[in-house]
């Protein structure tokens, strides 16, 4: 055991006595009566997920042939189920080579695939399948891909495509892959004299995306580990990957998962994918507000009436903050429970921001489970500074002060202070009883759609929780400043489709409602609005959606099983089919979307052309 330094011993004596000091003048605000939460909380250790649980889905799905199950595949199932694109994980290859198109992961070599799996999928591709290959560094399969050898690079950190289309996004055309200034590197492989032309160089014109086509199929060939790249931007690791920090387009994860959705569509004439956002819309907007500051409860009222004008509802993130200290005095207090219930009224989330708001949450020791209010007592002591605080204490206490203090409320959403981000949070989130979090921002995440959390932020084990980053923030430069990148931005977004979280701290009235108010207005034509825990509530059942599909004479039949009831799914079926008219299922269609209505349990629609 260490001993205590004497100087950290002299600093917490003077905390606590300078929290004894702010009990004695009144600083500490007690509910009478309210005493919890009781039940302690426990985390299980990490379990490995299992790829099993990803094995379902008929030969119309994407394969994905496993060569190491001790890989960054979960990377790869998240991405998967974010972009929409349904695939079935194997690693039997007899049972692959049943699709039509195969993503071999993570590596195609001599060490991962016997002689006899490598020559069936060699004659896979001479029958007109489609054979992807991650890392593909021999197996004798070197003229399938179509080139000489596969040379190890140290690093590369960027991608560009070679010949985008011409309408491609600047941001879309080239994308990070790697971080320069990491203490390690994840490392890639470029291709040699490719046969055809690739189709993305690394910085240094080497190959790193290639095509070839081989009898009457096609092999592609990947140079970089594509489910670790997903995992760095969904745990949270990128460091200064990102080409901005907020208020940015960083597609980099998105461009990759759409490049494996299009290779897909593109060899599956039964390929159905599933949409972002509901209802077939492009743009899913989620408002919500940070109230951190005494204020901030009285004018959340003003934002909130506001809101329920332009008939669209928001997420309010309160903190549970009951002690005065250096941030701030308290800000729940006996007239809170008439204000919170006020918001809920007029059709709002309430939330979580923590109970302290420490600038050093994510330093936290986890705690033990047990806080309960009012005896857990976090004090923010200064910047640098917070005494008694747990990452559990936050999240227990927190969630259960709002739901004591609001009849019937459910607490599902959380967002710490200054986004300080324990690597415990997912699985602290988990246990605590939260499924949406909104930590990290979208360019942090190198990604504008949703996606799930992984323990410890960590490439083993998930967790049942959803993460939806936040795409505009306020603070400077001024938000209404910057109206017409802020819309430039969402249309950039919903260009492609995906998730756009504004957050704007009520400190202030005008004139940060009146952005609020004319971004709303501009956004309106191609954004479907909700809560978090709306839109998490039915990203999850999405998530959970699987699909497959069969040719039924000139039909498709589609299936579709939803274990969670959802409404307004979209889905892009084969290109030139429509729905059969009369299925009661489906509420309508555009050039791009069939919209379903409500869909739970097993459900079949047909198309044709
Ligand atoms: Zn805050």
């Amino acid at each position: 055991m260490r001993r205590l330094p004497a100087l950290v011993a002299v600093a917490a004596a003077m905390t606590a006595a300078l929290f004894l000091l702010s009990l004695r003048a009144g600083r500490v605000h007690v509910f009478k009566g309210l005493d919890g939460p009781s039940a302690p909380t426990a985390i299980p250790p990490v379990s490995a997920a299992p790829w099993t649980e990803y094995q379902g889905g008929g030969d119309s799905t994407l394969a994905v042939l496993l060569t190491d199950p001790r890989s960054c595949w979960l990377g790869l199932a998240h991405g998967l189920k974010s972009a929409g694109i349904p695939f079935s994980i194997t690693t039997d290859y007899t049972r692959a080579v049943r699709h039509r198109v195969v993503l071999v992961y993570p590596i195609v070599s001599g060490a991962t695939l016997t002689p006899v799996a490598s020559e069936a999928l060699s004659r896979f591709v001479g029958g007109g399948g489609v054979l992807i290959g991650s890392e593909v560094l021999g197996a004798g399969m070197e003229k399938v891909f179509g080139f000489a050898t596969a040379v190890p690079l140290r690093a590369r950190f960027r991608l560009a495509f070679a010949r985008p289309e011409e309408d491609l996004d600047p941001l879309e055309r080239e994308i990070p892959i790697d971080n320069p200034r990491a203490a390690s590197t994840m490392g890639a492989y470029a291709y040699t004299a490719p046969v055809e032309p690739p189709l993305a160089v690394y910085e240094d014109g080497s190959a790193a995306i290639i095509e070839h086509r081989s009898g009457a199929g096609r092999a592609v060939a990947l140079g970089f580990d594509l489910g670790a790249l997903l995992l760095k931007g969904y745990n949270n690791r990128q460091e200064s990957m990102a080409r901005s920090y907020d208020n940015g387009y960083e597609p980099a994860l998105d461009v990759l998962l759409r490049f494996l959705g299009a290779v897909y569509r593109r060899g599956e004439d039964r390929a159905v994918t599933i949409g972002p956002v509901p209802n077939g819309r492009n743009l899913a907007v989620i408002l919500t507000h940070d109230i951190d500051y005494t204020r901030s409860l009285r004018n959340a009222f003003v934002y909130a009436r506001a809101e329920q004008e332009a008939g669209v509802r928001a997420t309010y993130f309160v903190q549970a903050k009951y002690i005065r200290d250096y941030n701030d005095d308290v800000i729940l207090s006996a007239d809170s429970p008439a204000l919170l219930q006020g918001l809920r009224d007029l059709g709002m989330e309430i939330a979580s921001h923590t109970v302290s708001h420490s600038r050093t949450f994510a330093h936290f020791p986890l705690g033990e489970g047990t806080e309960r209010y009012p005896g857990y007592h976090p004090f923010v002591a200064d910047r640098e500074t917070t005494t008694g605080g747990t990452v559990l204490g936050e999240l227990r206490v927190s969630r259960f002060l709002l739901e004591s203090l609001v009849p019937n409320l459910r607490v599902t959403s959380f967002r710490p202070g200054y986004l300080s981000n324990p690597y415990s949070l997912p699985q602290a989130l988990a246990a605590t009883g939260y499924r949406f979090s909104s930590s990290v921002t979208a360019n942090d995440s190198l990604t504008h759609l949703p996606f799930q959390l992984d323990y410890a932020r960590e490439n083993v084990g998930e967790v049942p929780v959803f993460e939806f980053p936040i795409t505009i923030a306020d603070g400077p430069p001024p938000l209404e400043e910057r109206l017409p990148e802020s819309l430039a931005l969402a249309r950039r977004i919903a260009r492609r489709g995906g998730l756009c979280v504004v957050l704007i701290h009520p400190d202030v009235v005008e004139p940060k409602l009146g952005f609020e108010r004319q971004f709303v207005a501009g956004v309106r034509d191609f954004s479907w609005f909700g809560t978090l825990n709306d839109f998490g509530s039915w990203w999850a059942a999405r998530n959970a959606v699987e699909i497959s599909s069969e040719r039924r004479g000139g039909r498709l039949v589609v299936r579709l099983t939803a274990p969670s009831p959802i409404e307004g799914l979209a889905l892009a079926p084969p290109a030139g089919m429509h729905p059969v008219a009369g299925q009661p299922l489906v509420r309508g269609a555009s050039e791009q979307w069939v919209v379903l209505g409500r869909l739970e349990g097993a459900a079949t629609v047909e198309f044709t052309r």
